[in-house]
């Protein structure tokens, strides 16, 4: 197998004022491209440390990516420096500076010399056109190594990598397809999900199985390549089983999906509409619904009651239970889960109420939160959670175990009985 690293080129990700996504996304299409790596570099725009980064990588690698400094102005050296090590001149690209001299014809502003300086490619390169931006990309072979030279903005790196790098990559080679699934699960970490499947993620080649981990869920990647899409489908699906039948009960969707979307997707299924009652996640809730296009007909909206006297006044929550039992109670999330629904006359309503932190007003703990849910006429059902984290996590968490629970309970409700 053939060795690949990524040099990223840029002061700015060596002061931290950016962070260097785009090693992350070519990372993730090296091991479906077939290549090992297993160096990472950073330099500044620095035409001699990038030389001797350079050195170092061509002594290792068959395979050298090179993001950045690809652009206009002085700092931007990558490809002189690339030229000079490998020994060519640099050249300029006629489509790539037509494409230049017309993007200013059209904005109506003089083009200034260094721009011209963005169609310059290595002699001999093979060149990547950049449809989203000015300097185009490159790969230049020698021998056994290849040099690929792409711009840093990840809008034009990305489109660059897809639509040109790969089918690159892959020409003259037998036709292929790489074809990737997402599985997102809820309510399950990432070290006890990787722990069920681990034999499955040590022996894994081809579909390779990748966890990532972000906002409090877990998702695997399943990505097969093989001579055409129904031979990759069906290596997908033949690992999918395999996952599924060990930690199934934690997938709730796949793909582009959320837990909003799959929660939107059910209710508009069974015809059914859903109000909230948002305490500490202050329309949390209403907004993950509302930023799905045309959840009008299904979500009928919420009322933030975050101080009591919303809570009585505007929900009718018992003045009783706002002083024996105080807001953050089991108590509370039922009557404002039981008026909400009929405020709104709803089929179903959710309730949040807690301590998102991170100090505490009532004698409550950071991270209580009771979850009230009501469907048609079923008794409400409140769960209560502790969370930890910061006040944003507190409010995310509780907004997601919140959709997932519901989701939950409408389809046992909706499997069980005639509602
Ligand atoms: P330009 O034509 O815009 O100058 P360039 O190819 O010369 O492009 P740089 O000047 O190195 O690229 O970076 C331009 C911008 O691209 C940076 O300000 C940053 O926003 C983004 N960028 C550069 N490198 C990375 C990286 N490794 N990861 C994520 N973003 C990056």
């Amino acid at each position: 197998m053939k060795r690949a690293e990524i040099i990223a080129v840029g002061t700015e990700l060596l002061l931290g004022q950016i962070a260097n996504t785009n090693a992350q996304f070519l990372a993730k299409h090296l091991s479906t491209l077939g290549y090992h790596h297993h160096f990472q570099t950073v330099v500044g725009d620095n035409s001699e440390r990038l030389k001797s980064a350079l050195e170092i990588a061509s002594t290792r690698s068959d395979l050298i990516i090179l993001t950045g400094g690809l652009g206009p102005t002085k700092d931007d050296l990558t490809k002189e420096v690339v030229s000079e090590f490998v020994n060519e001149s640099l050249v300029y690209h006629d489509q790539s500076l037509q494409y230049i001299e017309q993007f200013f014809i059209k904005v109506n502003r003089p083009m200034t010399e260094n721009n011209k300086k963005q169609a310059l490619v290595i002699n001999n390169a093979h060149v990547l056109l950049n449809k989203n931006g000015m300097a185009p990309g490159m790969v230049y072979e020698v021998s056994d190594k290849q040099f690929v030279l792409l711009p840093g903005p990840p809008k034009e790196m990305i489109p660059m990598v897809e639509n040109e790098l790969i089918p690159y990559f892959l020409k003259g080679k037998e036709a292929s397809t790489i074809i990737s699934k997402e599985l997102k699960f809820f309510g399950i970490g990432e070290s006890i999900l990787e722990t069920q499947i681990l034999d499955l993620l040590e022996t894994q080649s081809n579909p390779t199985i990748a966890p990532l981990a972000s906002e409090g869920e877990v998702m695997l990647r399943i990505t097969a390549n093989a001579i055409n899409e129904k031979e990759a489908l069906k290596l997908i699906a033949q690992a999918e089983e395999k996952i599924r039948e060990r930690v199934g009960q934690f997938i709730y969707g796949t793909n582009g999906d959320n837990l909003f979307i799959v929660l939107s997707r059910r209710l508009k299924e069974l015809n059914l509409t859903l109000s909230a009652a948002e305490s500490l996640t202050g329309g949390l809730f209403s907004k993950r619904m509302t930023d799905i296009p045309g959840n009008s007909s299904i979500f009928k909206g919420s009322v933030v009651c975050y101080s009591n006297e919303m809570k009585q006044n505007l929900l009718n929550v018992p003045k009783e239970i706002l002083t024996n039992n105080g807001a953050v109670s089991a108590e509370c999330a039922k009557s404002l889960v039981e008026n909400i629904q009929s405020l709104t006359d709803s089929h179903i309503s959710i309730s949040f109420t807690g301590e998102a932190g991170p100090s505490t007003l009532e004698d409550v703990p950071v991270g209580k939160v009771f979850i009230g849910m009501k469907i048609g006429k079923l008794d409400p059902v409140i769960k209560e959670f502790q969370f930890s984290g910061s006040r944003e996590q507190i409010r995310l968490s509780s907004v997601k175990n919140g959709a997932n629970q519901l989701l939950k309970l409408i389809n046992s409700s909706y499997e069980s009985q005639d509602l």
